[in-house]
């Protein structure tokens, strides 16, 4: 594992009020790493502070594990909305952001962007003449000139629809799939879950708790049984060694598999041990419940 983005003991406050709180997380190469937290958790204060848009009171944070060098060809960031010229066409604002950026074979990169977020059609139209779904591709299409390495989104699908934000994620997903690391902020926790490999979860400018989102959501779903013989059955399984987690609430069995077993293990289970089940339910824990949890 590559690190391309290590945190140390960041802190930013605003009198009183710290934005971050002594944060410290790795990304590295190739992660999809979320950053999920309510509103006011320090996501933007986060991300404007790695980009050098503003500056951090202490802690520090280093790019390809060098200090204090950020190298904005590799680094695609859509933090803030950009400025497109409401009255020039699409192939003109991005135009003027190759030049900015100093992409090389502008028209060729131009003719890929528009085609990666789907706006080639509308190459010619003016900014002005956009959906707001259509803005936020262009926005995407302009930090992707220059293919940087790395992604930085802050919530990519703020005021989207739901057409929008699929989208807006499959562009995201995409872009993953060709190995390039991205960092996404957002308070939508579907998002994330959605799209990231990796979370951090932040409340109140503090690290609440960082890992693989597989490993978050693998972390127990609950099977709910029930039959007439409860008790005889809650034995049987109690027996049985199938479960890191048994529970008999009111007449009903709760159950957490150990990593052996899947659900329908239980199901077989009962049955060749001649038991009928009344109820059968495997209740998915979501990153959402976590992350409630969590943040409580
Ligand atoms: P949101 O999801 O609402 O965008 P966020 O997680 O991105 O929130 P930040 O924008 O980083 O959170 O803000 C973190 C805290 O820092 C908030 O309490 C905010 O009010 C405060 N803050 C951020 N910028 C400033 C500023 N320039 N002056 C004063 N307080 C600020």
């Amino acid at each position: 594992m590559e690190p391309i983005l290590k945190i140390e003991n960041l802190t930013k406050n605003y009198g009183a009020i710290y934005a971050i709180n002594n944060l410290s997380l790795t990304v590295n190469r190739g992660d999809i790493f979320g950053i999920l937290g309510p509103n006011g958790s320090g996501k933007t204060t986060t991300l404007s502070i790695i980009l050098g848009i503003i500056k951090q009171d202490t802690g520090n944070f280093t790019w390809f594990n060098k200090a204090n060098i950020l190298d904005n060809k590799k680094i695609g960031a859509l933090v803030e909305q950009p400025n497109f010229y409401p009255y020039l066409s699409l192939v003109d604002n991005l135009n003027i952001v190759a030049e900015i950026k100093q992409v090389s074979n502008i028209e060729k990169e131009i003719n890929r962007v528009l085609e990666l977020v789907s706006l080639h059609e509308r190459q010619l139209s003016k900014f002005n003449t956009l959906s707001l779904g259509m803005k936020q591709r262009l926005a995407l299409a302009a930090l992707l000139l220059g293919d940087p390495e790395i992604l930085i989104l802050d919530e990519p699908t703020n005021g989207l629809d739901p057409k929008g934000i699929v989208e807006v994620r499959e562009i995201i997903i995409s872009e993953a799939e060709k190995g390039k690391t991205i960092i996404i902020a957002s308070h939508i926790l579907s998002e994330i879950e959605k799209v990231c490999s990796h979370v951090a979860i932040l409340q109140k400018g503090k690290l609440i708790k960082q890992a693989k989102v597989d490993e978050i959501l693998k972390i127990e779903d609950t099977i709910i049984i029930s039959s007439d013989d409860i008790d005889v059955l809650y034995e049987a399984i109690a027996r049985s060694g199938m479960f890191q987690k048994l529970d008999k609430i009111e007449n009903e069995i709760h159950i957490i598999l150990n990593n052996d077993y899947f659900p329908k293990d239980i199901n077989k289970f009962a049955f060749e041990n001649g038991f009928i089940l009344s109820k059968f339910e495997v209740k998915k824990k979501s990153l959402e419940e976590q992350f409630l949890k969590i943040i409580k």
